[in-house]
């Protein structure tokens, strides 16, 4: 099967004729699809037609933008289970994973159709009866560039706001999930999108994502995606363009000295081994009170050891594959340094042909102990199912572990000591703090950002208000005099 890019409201090859292939992680024999590799030309006629189109959008108010979200939402709803198979074919996480990450996109849309309405500006009184007022515009082009490990939902959350504050699109999903772009994309042009409004430019991060840091009249940038990636974005763009990067974590949970064990890590099970440790969120140290050190790391093997893996659609397989090639190396190359640290891997690995469940890039959940202080495992992101567990005296030590790290993302606490929750709470460099639950599962109506390489802080990433800020502009108008 072969896709096409959608721009000026037509479905077009890319200008150069260039496609790329798709294939499912789990089977590499599984062609998905063939898809336009989009550069610098796809870019700049997606600019020219967007930018003509959301004027008229803008226009048309927001129950009527409100409108078009909630169809949207209302059609995803619908097409759940065949939009959920697919992403478990293209991104290789669980049908259950997938079902999930697509229902609650249609949650997302709905919860921006309702910000489009809410939408307003603010009155200034003024000495002699005058008056100032804000008013709130759209931005105008606002480029998308999202990541594989949530095709749908970092798109959705960030072409829902942008939309809802009248804003046209030029989306750029991961070459490793185009089918995931292709399939929201069509969602909103059944809901009845104007055409023209949202470009869809499949390709490569050097060449169409690139190309749009280099593009005169993209007006805003929201990205998700590594640091590495992030930086660069950063400083190829000019002052004009407002920039949001979502960028990478290093996530930790926490057990204190009261905790209940079983309660652990059944927490840290989830938030290490769901989504195939592939989340932004996923814990991937634990930080435990030294008293309970060893029979944490026993119980975290155990529970390691029960985790069925194997291609996502079939029954009964709690771990599907890694999303790519590259991770399945990086994952190599980690559990090397960890064996060169003296750290001690208590289960997993990577199978070999004989043992894995299929030629995909399987790993098995993974648990290494006994690391140094100055250990890699405990600094870099490895967006994998490899936990690295470490004994600490007391909360104040675990906060220093937590937070020495170039990423400031999520952290979880498991204790019910009130008094060392708070601390934690009030003083580590992380954007999201939970308690007694996973790093992971953040709150649709709740802000979402993170410290430090972990997000740029232009604007929270989720949770209504916050978000609607970066994607309008506030004009000050004065009335009188
Ligand atoms: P990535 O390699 O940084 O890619 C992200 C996106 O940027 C992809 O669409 C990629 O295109 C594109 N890209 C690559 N090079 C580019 C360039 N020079 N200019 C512009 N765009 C470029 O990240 P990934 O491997 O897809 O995703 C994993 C990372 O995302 C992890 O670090 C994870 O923590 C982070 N993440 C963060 C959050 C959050 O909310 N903080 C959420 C999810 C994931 P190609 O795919 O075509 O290369």
């Amino acid at each position: 099967m072969s896709y096409l890019n959608f721009i000026g409201g037509e479905w077009i090859p890319a200008l150069s004729g260039d496609t790329f292939e798709n294939r499912n992680p789990a089977d590499r024999s599984d062609l998905i699809g063939l898809f336009p590799d989009g550069g610098a030309a796809d870019v700049a006629a997606a600019v020219d037609t967007v930018s003509a189109a959301w004027p008229d959008w803008a226009a048309r108010g927001p129950e009527a933008r409100a409108d078009v979200l909630y169809k949207a939402a209302d059609i995803i709803s619908e097409r759940i289970g065949p939009i959920a198979a697919e992403l478990t074919r293209e991104e290789g996480k669980t049908l259950t994973e997938a079902r999930n990450e697509t229902g609650r996109i249609a949650a997302n849309f709905r919860f921006y159709a309702g910000e489009a309405l809410r939408l307003r500006g603010e009155t200034y009184p003024m000495p002699e009866g005058q008056v100032a007022l804000s008013l709130r515009e759209p931005v105008g082009v606002v480029a998308v560039i999202t990541p594989w490990n949530f095709p749908l939902s970092m798109a959705a959350r960030k072409i829902a706001p942008a939309l809802a504050a009248g804003n046209g699109v030029i989306f750029k999903p991961s070459e490793m999930t185009p089918l995931m772009g292709q399939r929201l994309v069509e969602v909103l042009l059944d809901a009845g999108l104007p055409q023209g409004l949202l470009a869809l430019i499949q390709g490569r991060g050097p060449g169409v994502g690139k190309a749009i840091t280099a593009t005169p009249g993209i007006d805003a940038l929201t990205f998700t995606g590594s640091y590495a990636v992030g930086a660069q974005i950063a400083k190829a763009l000019t002052t004009d363009t407002r920039c949001q990067l979502e960028m990478g974590g290093k996530n930790a949970t926490i057990v204190l000295d009261d905790a209940d064990l079983d309660r652990a890590a059944a927490i840290i099970r989830r938030g290490a081994f769901g989504l195939t440790g592939q989340a932004c969120t996923g814990t991937s140290r634990v930080l435990v009170a030294r008293r309970h050190y060893a029979a944490l790391v026993d119980r975290l093997t155990a529970a390691a050891e029960g985790i069925a893996i194997g291609a996502g659609t079939r029954e009964g397989i709690d771990m599907g594959p890694l999303a790519t090639g590259a991770q399945l190396e990086k994952v190599k190359a980690y559990l090397g340094i960890a064996a060169q640290e003296g750290g001690r891997i208590t289960t997993g690995g990577v199978p070999d042909a004989s043992d894995a469940p299929g030629d995909g890039f399987f790993v098995r959940p993974t648990v290494v102990s006994d690391l140094p202080a100055d250990s890699r495992l405990l600094r870099d992101e490895i967006f994998a199912p490899v936990v690295a567990v470490r004994a600490v005296e007391d909360v104040d030590e675990a906060i220093a572990i937590a937070d020495d790290t170039e990423y400031g993302l999520a952290v979880s606490v498991v204790s019910n000591d009130l008094a060392a929750v708070l601390r934690l709470a009030g003083k580590t460099r992380h954007g999201v703090v939970k308690v007694n639950s996973p790093t992971t599962g953040v709150a649709l109506n709740a802000p979402f950002g993170g410290f430090k390489h972990s997000s740029n802080q232009s604007a929270k990433e989720q949770g209504g208000a916050n978000v609607m800020d970066f994607y309008s502009r506030i004009k000050s108008v004065y009335l009188g005099g």
